[in-house]
């Protein structure tokens, strides 16, 4: 076995115990480059020679203590782990010193536990390096968006936000928001690169149908903003709309599909609507949505009356009650396979709006105004129950038992009667607890941290699994995850997409993985859609996957003959 080279700045003023580390270490081995130190200079001295690996100090020496050498530690490098070696330290001095952030405390006596203590600290400085590393990457990438390379949402914010407080009222302009109709539909038949290439081209035509323009932004997937200077009459603003109708107005051809592409489009403007940033964007938005309830290539100017956000929240809002009542709301069901095993271990409930009208609408247009109304609680109730019911259906029906995973929004886990909830379901479904898994975003644990930890150890206390979805896009942090009861971490799509691009996913995607297994949690990924992407994530030690590689969301009777086909293979 290769020998890894290690390079230790021990604090001891002892040459005989100095001898015995190295000696334990090597017996592990390691390849031991070391100084030794045993003052305040010498310390600080040493910190500056070289990159070490980590610091191993003793306690009690006649010119130095552990305490101190830690502060000195600190305060010259970050990331560099710090193990207290000692034969004398009383406990509760250990554990002042691992508050003050030593890493670890191995007494002389069992020096065996000093070699694994590295090598995990040493994982977990190159995984905290790794996502320091990729944080930065982000902060670059934070103001422009990559795919189009307009300025993003913060950007624009910034923007604005800078003409109010240079132009007061002297220098008028209006804002648009643009928004793609039945973007998703595109993406969900013809796949996300198509979907890019429809962006990049709306962005081109975009630009080209604004006239005096100062920013055109894009906003998040299919959601376009613009400042368009010295425009003050609402038939400048029309003649704007009609260009970009007219600009998007044409066939697309992406790989030989044609596609239409209409828009709808609202506007509002400054000074008259509004005089901060958050009052234009919500009165453009209120436009947008005007323009949104009469379909099509629309457009609306904001109008003092309209409140429209509201207003289309309560057709959409009465719509939606009775979609529940009707029974509307169906379930689509998404494979999960482990890796190792190459086999099915679970599956994602994603629900559905079938509405007369329309047909099927995604949970991305209808979940917000779920959560908006709070009917997401009763919708969210179904939700769980029928997804427990499916899944028993199948075992009762002799399919290999897998784990059904169901999405919790925020809200829902906001309510007081959550674990009742979620007994009922179990209790009136019959399904052992075990086989059900809650989905539950990052976001959930930025208010009432005890609050939330509570619940989740009531919910595991039944039996149940808790997964983080989407995780990476939210404030993930190492420290929160530790104090998290969790099984699981469901790495986002975004990431997966691009990790063999040659972009930071990989790096992210590699950071997330080895900072899950550090805290002995599953790591899951979501969104693999290619076979390059799958060996990827097999060699980089992830534990399971789901996508549409290997199954779309999909109706209850042909999830089950994807089972069958499963134990049918299982049984050959
Ligand atoms: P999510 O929980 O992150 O679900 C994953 C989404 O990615 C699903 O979209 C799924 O169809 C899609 N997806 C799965 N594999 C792939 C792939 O390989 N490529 C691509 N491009 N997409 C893939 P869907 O069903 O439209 O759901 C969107 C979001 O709506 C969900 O994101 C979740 O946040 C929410 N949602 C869906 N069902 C429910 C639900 O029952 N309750 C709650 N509270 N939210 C739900
Ligand atoms: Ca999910
Ligand atoms: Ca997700």
């Amino acid at each position: 076995m290769p020998r890894k080279n290690l390079h230790v700045l021990m604090i001891e003023d002892s040459d005989d115990d100095s001898l015995l580390i190295r000696h334990a270490l090597q017996e592990a081995g390691f390849e031991v480059v070391h100084d030794r130190v045993d003052t305040e200079a010498a310390l600080a001295a040493a910190l500056k020679g070289r990159p070490w690996d980590v610091v191993i100090c003793d306690h009690n020496m006649p010119e130095l203590d552990s305490t101190t050498a830690l502060c000195i530690v600190k305060e010259a490098t970050e990331n560099l782990p710090f193990i207290v070696v000692s034969g004398s330290m009383p406990d509760d001095q250990a554990i002042e010193s691992m508050r003050a952030g030593a890493r670890d405390f191995i007494r002389k006596d069992n020096l065996s536990r000093l070699a694994p203590a590295i090598e995990r600290e040493l994982e977990e400085t190159s995984v905290r390096k790794d996502l320091k590393l990729t944080r930065q990457h982000l902060e670059q990438a934070m103001h422009f968006d990559s795919l189009t390379g307009l300025p993003n949402r913060e950007h624009l914010i910034g923007y604005l936000s800078m003409m109010i407080s240079e132009g007061r009222d002297e220098f008028p302009f209006a804002v648009f928001m643009v928004d793609l109709n039945r973007f998703r539909k595109i993406t969900r038949s013809l796949g996300i690169e198509i979907g890019n290439k429809v962006l990049i081209e709306v962005a081109e035509s975009l630009r080209g149908a604004f006239g005096d323009l100062i920013l055109l932004a894009r906003c998040n997937a299919d959601r376009f903003i613009a400042i368009v200077e010295s425009l003050e009459s609402e038939a400048q603003a029309g003649e704007i709309a009609a260009n970009i109708h007219a600009s998007l107005n044409r066939v697309l051809v992406a790989e030989g599909h044609e596609l239409f592409v209409t828009a709808s489009v609202g506007a509002c403007f400054y000074p008259r609507d509004g005089n901060d940033v958050e009052a234009l964007l919500k009165n453009v938005e209120s436009a947008l949505y005007a323009a949104k309830l009469v379909g099509g290539s629309s457009f609306k100017v904001y109008q003092d009356a309209m409140e429209s956000r509201e207003t289309v929240g309560l057709a959409m809002e009465s719509a939606l009650y009775r979609a529940l009542k009707n029974g509307e709301f169906l379930l689509h069901y998404q494979p999960q396979f482990d890796l190792s095993e190459s086999r099915l271990i679970g599956v994602e409930a994603l629900v559905r709006w079938k509405q007369p009208e329309s047909g099927l609408i995604s949970p991305g247009i209808f979940i917000p105004l779920l959560e908006e109304t709070g009917l997401i609680v009763p919708v969210g109730e179904w939700i769980l129950k029928s997804a427990c019911a499916q899944n028993k259906r199948w075992q009762d029906e002799g399919f290999p038992p897998v784990r059904i995973a169901v999405n919790l929004s925020s809200i829902q886990f906001q309510q007081a009667d959550l674990v009742q909830t979620v007994r009922n379901a179990l209790q009136e479904t019959g399904m052992a607890p075990e086989y059900l898994e809650l989905e539950i975003t990052e976001n959930i644990a930025v208010h009432n941290e005890e609050a939330v930890i509570g619940i989740l150890n009531e919910l595991r206390a039944l039996g149940i699994h808790i997964a983080i979805d989407d995780f990476g896009v939210g404030y993930s942090s190492l420290s929160y995850l530790k104090r998290f009861p969790i099984d699981k971490l469901k790495i986002d799509q975004s990431f997966v997409r691009d990790c063999n691009d040659g972009a930071h996913g990989d790096g992210i995607v590699r950071a997330i993985i080895g900072m899950g297994h550090s805290l002995k949690l599953k790591v899951i990924a979501e969104g693999v859609e290619t076979w390059e992407q799958l060996d990827f994530l097999q060699r980089n030690g992830c534990d399971e996957v789901q996508g549409y590689f290997f199954g779309k969301p999909m109706p209850a009777e042909e999830f089950s003959s994807l089972m069958r086909r499963e134990s049918m293979e299982t049984l050959l």
